[in-house]
């Protein structure tokens, strides 16, 4: 597997999709220009950004090649950092705050980001996303169609979010539902109760559009700004 691949496999999803994961695959396909690094690592991933002259961003992404819940969940923080431009958080922020200046590596790397992100959070943002997570963890745990790894692999990744919900609550709702549809939810055709894995998808999906058209809106009024 290499990125191109990848990416190839990416849009011929965004062909086969519909509603908030067309939304979001599209978002992400449209961000990846930026990405002039890709690395393929065996667990985790990241993306860092690279701070160049007159507002140019550039990205550097570790994901797992073949992993495409994961490139997913990369290239999100990527979206959340051109949408917001506040070092990778997860939503807007218009209180003005005393920031320190980005101290840059040699390749444009931000050395004090943590700082910057933790002067330019918010505790009720912070509060807001960790409840979504809580919720769609709910829907989870509820859930009979799901195997039981299914279950753990959600489970642990929205706690993950829930953790740092300032870095990861968009990347962690997209990845899940990148990985729902994989394993072939929602369920389709008739039933007599609706399953609970698809009032899952659905709460999950309307969160992934919520976020989504969030951070489009931020890109808009920046894209102003700037004029
Ligand atoms: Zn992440």
């Amino acid at each position: 597997m290499n990125v191109e691949q990848d990416l190839a496999k990416l849009r011929r999803l965004n062909s086969m999709v519909n509603g908030p994961l067309k939304l979001v695959i599209n978002e992400v396909l449209a961000v990846t220009p930026l990405v002039i690094d890709w690395i393929n690592v065996q667990t985790s991933g990241s993306a860092v950004c690279r701070y160049k002259p007159d507002n140019v961003r550039q990205y550097e992404v570790r994901y797992q090649f073949g992993n495409i819940g994961n490139l997913v969940h990369e290239l999100t923080h990527v979206a959340v950092n051109e949408s917001y431009n506040l070092d990778f958080i997860n939503y807007p922020n218009r209180t003005s705050i005393d920031l320190p200046d980005r101290e840059l590596d040699i390749l444009g790397r931000c050395k004090n980001e943590d700082l910057r992100q933790t002067k330019q959070m918010s505790q009720s943002m912070n509060t807001a996303k960790s409840d979504i997570l809580m919720r769609i963890k709910g829907w989870t745990d509820a859930s009979t169609e799901l195997s039981p790894a299914q279950k753990s692999d959600i489970s642990n990744k929205l706690i993950y979010g829930m953790i740092n919900p300032h870095k990861e609550s968009d990347t962690v709702l997209n990845q899940i539902l990148v990985w729902l549809f994989e394993w072939g939810f929602p369920v389709t055709g008739q039933y007599i109760n609706k399953p609970v894995v698809n009032a899952l998808y659905e709460e999950l999906s309307t969160a992934v559009k919520t976020a989504h058209l969030e951070r489009k809106n931020s890109r808009l009024r920046n894209k102003i700004r700037e004029k």
